[in-house]
Formats: C-alpha cells, sequence, structure tokens
C-alpha cells in the first residue's frame, strides 16, 4: 500500500463538538453567560454587541431572531467587498469595517472555545489514528483539512511523541513552540518519516507575529483566542522583545506587534495568497498528486469551495482510489430524489466520476469498526 490522505471536512470535527459553517452565526447567537463559561466570556460579550449591531444596519429587514439564520458567507463578503473597495458602508467607516472584521473573528474564535470547552470523549480518534499509523510500515498517511480546531493535532501530538513512533509532524511550514516547550517540535528530530496535517485555512492553535512573520503553535490550547484576550495574555513575539521595549520606552501603549490569530475566514474573497497558506496549500498539491487513495470524510465538497475543487482537479492522478465517508443525513435515500442534485454525492460524482462503491455513509464511526474488523482479521 503507498500513500493514503484523508480530506476532513467540518462533519469530521462535528462529532467532537465542532460546529457546522452553515451554524456559525446561530451559535455565537446561542452563548449565553451561564457562570460557568470559558474565561474571556467579558470582552467576547463587547464584540458580540459590535457585532450585532452591525447586522442591525447591513441586514435592516432582518428581525433580531432571525440573526441566527444570516449566512457567514454573506457577512464576510459584505465586509471583504467594502473593505477592499475602501469604501464605507452606511454609518461605518472604513476602520470601523476593519475593527467589525476582528470583531466578528474573535466572536468566532471564542465560540470555538466555548463549543469545545467541555469536551469531549477522544477514544474514536484515538482509535482512528491507530489504526492508520499501526498499518503496514511502507505505507504513508497524511491529513488535508478545511477545519481550524485542534482536536486531530491534540491526539496526533500525543502519539507521536512517543519515541517508539516513526513519524514526526508537520504543519507544512516551518513553526515554532508558542508559550510551553513541551510543544516543540524538537521531539521530532531524528524521526525520518513524516505527517504532513495541512490546515488549509489556518488553525486555532496558531497565532503570528506580523513583524518577524514567525508562526508560533500550541499542541493543547486554541491560543488562536489570546488575540482577543490579550490583556490577560498579552501574547508577545520573544523574537522582537527588542521592538517592544523601545515602543515602551518612547510610552507608546498601544502595540502593533501583538501576535495575531492565523485564520482563512469563510468568505467569497479569501485570502489565500500569504507565505504560510501559499506553503501549506503547495505541500497539499503534492500530497494529492502522491496519493494512491484518497479518503474524504465529513466533507460535502460544496460548490463555493472552488479553489478547494481546483486544487484536487490539478492534483489527483487517474489512478488514486477515491472513498467518500459521509453521514445518514447526506444519504440521498434520506431525501427526495428531485432534490438529487443538491446532495454530495452529487457533487463527488460528476467531479470525480465515482460510482455508488465509493460512498460510505456509516460516518467516521462505521469507518473506523470497519478497518477495525480489517485489521484484527489480518493480524489472526
Ligand atoms: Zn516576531
Amino acid at each position: 500500500m503507498g500513500k493514503t490522505v484523508y480530506f476532513l471536512g467540518a462533519g469530521f470535527s462535528v462529532l467532537f463538538g465542532g460546529p457546522l459553517q452553515s451554524n456559525i452565526i446561530k451559535e455565537i447567537m446561542a452563548i449565553e453567560q451561564n457562570g460557568n463559561e470559558p474565561e474571556g466570556f467579558g470582552q467576547f460579550a463587547d464584540v458580540k454587541c459590535r457585532l450585532l449591531n452591525f447586522l442591525e444596519v447591513a441586514f435592516p429587514k432582518i428581525n433580531e431572531n432571525d440573526y441566527e439564520h444570516i449566512n457567514i458567507e454573506d457577512i464576510f463578503s459584505i465586509l471583504d467587498r467594502a473593505i477592499l473597495n475602501k469604501d464605507s458602508f452606511h454609518i461605518y467607516s472604513l476602520e470601523d469595517l476593519l475593527e467589525i472584521r476582528t470583531a466578528l473573528i474573535n466572536s468566532i474564535i471564542f465560540m470555538f472555545k466555548y463549543k469545545l470547552y467541555y469536551h469531549l470523549d477522544k477514544q474514536l480518534l484515538m482509535d482512528f489514528l491507530n489504526i492508520l499509523l499501526s498499518q503496514n510500515s511502507n505505507s504513508t498517511v497524511s491529513f488535508i483539512t478545511t477545519n481550524w480546531e485542534i482536536i486531530l493535532d491534540n491526539v496526533l501530538f500525543k502519539i507521536l511523541m512517543n519515541k517508539e513512533n516513526p513519524y514526526s509532524l508537520s504543519y507544512g511550514f516551518d513553526t515554532d513552540y508558542y508559550a510551553y516547550e513541551g510543544n516543540s517540535l524538537k521531539y521530532f528530530k531524528n524521526k525520518d518519516k513524516i505527517i504532513h496535517l495541512l490546515k488549509l485555512h489556518g488553525s486555532m492553535n496558531w497565532l503570528y507575529c506580523p513583524n518577524c512573520n514567525r508562526i508560533f503553535h500550541d499542541f493543547v490550547e486554541k491560543i488562536a483566542s489570546h488575540e482577543l484576550q490579550h490583556e490577560q495574555y498579552n501574547p508577545r513575539c520573544r523574537y522582537c522583545k527588542d521592538i517592544y521595549k523601545r515602543k515602551y520606552d518612547r510610552g507608546d501603549v498601544e502595540n502593533p506587534f501583538m501576535l495575531r490569530s492565523y485564520l482563512i475566514m469563510p468568505t467569497m474573497l479569501k485570502e489565500l495568497d500569504n507565505l504560510y497558506i501559499q506553503q501549506i496549500w503547495h505541500q497539499a498539491s503534492i500530497e494529492l498528486s502522491q496519493a494512491d487513495e484518497l479518503v474524504f470524510i465529513g466533507y460535502s465538497f460544496p460548490q463555493a469551495d472552488f479553489e478547494i475543487r481546483y486544487l484536487l482537479g490539478r492534483s489527483i492522478r487517474k489512478d488514486c482510489k477515491i472513498k467518500v465517508v459521509l453521514y445518514k443525513d447526506d444519504e440521498p435515500k434520506n431525501h427526495c430524489t428531485n432534490d438529487y442534485h443538491l446532495l454530495p454525492e452529487h457533487r463527488y460524482k460528476y467531479f470525480f466520476g465515482l460510482n455508488d462503491d465509493a460512498f460510505d455513509y456509516s460516518g467516521l464511526e462505521g469507518y473506523v469498526k470497519k478497518n477495525m474488523e480489517i485489521s484484527n482479521s489480518s493480524q489472526q
């Protein structure tokens, strides 16, 4: 067996408490103070308020109770188009729009932290990874994902840190540990095999320095939220200390070099041309072009992901075997025949030329179970 590439969509992380993109605004609206929320709730309440004010202006005909149904791509696309055009928008100046965009990003980051706060049973993920990594040692595995959450990073790091395990972990570009040296990639030194975890839209555990452009990671915490909670965490780049000091000596309070989150937002105008995102997408293209098998899990292959369709169309070899693992809700037999053209199966079939055998509607649980049975019977 050669290389298997796993392409993981939102349906993969929903299983571990992550939100679907179509529910992001709904989830933000649903967050209420309950006395047990993660730290940073106060800052979140402020940015949510800014966001609500903007929605009232941008969607004047929508009742506040229906804000949860507004498409997040519409909000970002309005903001991004106005910002790119350097327009003002109703009562908002260009500077206001930039602030609202940051407020929306910070609301999303907090919502992820909130949703995954009480988390969760990792056993399924452990089983999934153990099956993949225990297979024939000549085979290799890569992951490509559009998800921001870090459940996979978390569990993979723990497994791979073990000296006995021959694999190291790479995001497809150089990163540095954030605050805790225990997350350093130095544990992977002297390991010759690499597992790529390529996060096409960035990650909740990355912060980048706008001064030296380094990216810092943490495998345990969603440090992207430190951008919102900068008063508590003061996330700074340890390599640019000298610059902060000089600014401080001059009496500047504002710090333009505070580390920032690194996430590509769901907008029609995605910024995919920056340094690290380009490296990640380039590595994804290499992995896909080497794939003997490509397994999609929980990815609905939406028409709007045209950059991903381009990446796949350009990179996949004709002899690459394709499997699609989805959930019961996506299964055509649970939908009216007239709606077939709206389902993921239709999109996959007429992009890759797949037949019915390529589809499995038993989800990640079913996939893990089947593969466990295969690996158990081959060991007997
Ligand atoms: Zn720096």
